[in-house]
């Protein structure tokens, strides 16, 4: 059984077709690269792999589950759970610190104790080199441990997969590397599965496959 499959993903805007029938299959502590001009509807097809946004027709299986097919509580449960977002623009909320960001999955997600969720966090931290930042404001921090941060709190559930989209779009040229080979050190040693869409091509040449999203189509 893959960790994630897409089948036939097609999404209409109007009459614009962006995604026109796309098949996708990741494997377990995979990185996965998307590649391809702005507008060919990469982001769109992450957010429909996060079960933000549904697609016309396809399907989308998480760890063997039917994500489309869970009512909408259910739906934000599982998402939570199990998937991990990075974007661009990091989206840490601006009135809590680095560490009360990190933990937010987690008392989203219900059910836990508060001592185990800020455990993890801080130990998240500690990993990704942040202890020292854990009550700081996010513009308290620079570009990329805010960014940082975000890998932390996409990590505080311990996802299935984590989506990126354009993670390092917004960091200097070493920055970005950084980020880069933080995630392949979070696959190596954790088995963490990442699918990323980037216009980074040392990022696209360093992943397991580089995939090309053109013409509302997707190829190897
Ligand atoms: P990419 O991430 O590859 O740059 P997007 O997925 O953001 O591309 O967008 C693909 C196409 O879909 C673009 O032409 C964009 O204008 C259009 N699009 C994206 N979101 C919407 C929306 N909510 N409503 C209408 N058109 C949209
Ligand atoms: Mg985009």
């Amino acid at each position: 059984m893959k960790l994630l499959q897409a089948k036939g993903i097609k999404r209409n805007y109007g009459s614009l077709q962006v995604l026109k029938g796309i098949d996708l299959e990741v494997g377990k502590g995979e990185v996965v690269a998307i590649v391809g001009p702005s507008g060919a509807g990469k982001s769109t097809f992450l957010q429909i792999l996060g079960t933000l946004d549904k697609p016309d027709s396809g399907e989308v299986w998480i760890e063997g589950v039917n994500a489309l097919g869970l009512r909408d509580k259910e739906l934000a449960r599982f998402r939570n759970e199990k998937i991990g977002f990075i974007f661009q623009f990091h989206n840490l909320l601006a009135e809590f610190t680095a560490l009360e960001n990190v933990c937010m999955p987690g008392y989203i997600q219900g059910g836990k104790k508060e001592k185990d969720i800020v455990s993890r966090g801080k130990e998240l931290l500690d990993l990704l080199g942040l202890r020292e930042r854990a009550n700081h404001l996010p513009s308290q921090l620079s570009g990329g441990e805010q960014q940082r941060v975000a890998v932390a709190r996409a990590l505080l559930n311990s996802p299935a997969i984590i989506l990126a989209d354009e993670p390092s779009g917004n960091l200097d040229s070493q920055n970005a590397l950084d980020l880069h080979k933080l995630f392949f050190k979070l696959r190596d040693d954790f088995g963490h599965t990442f699918v990323i869409v980037t216009h980074n091509e040392e990022l696209a040449e360093m992943a397991d496959r580089r995939l090309l999203m053109q013409d509302g189509s997707m190829s190897e």
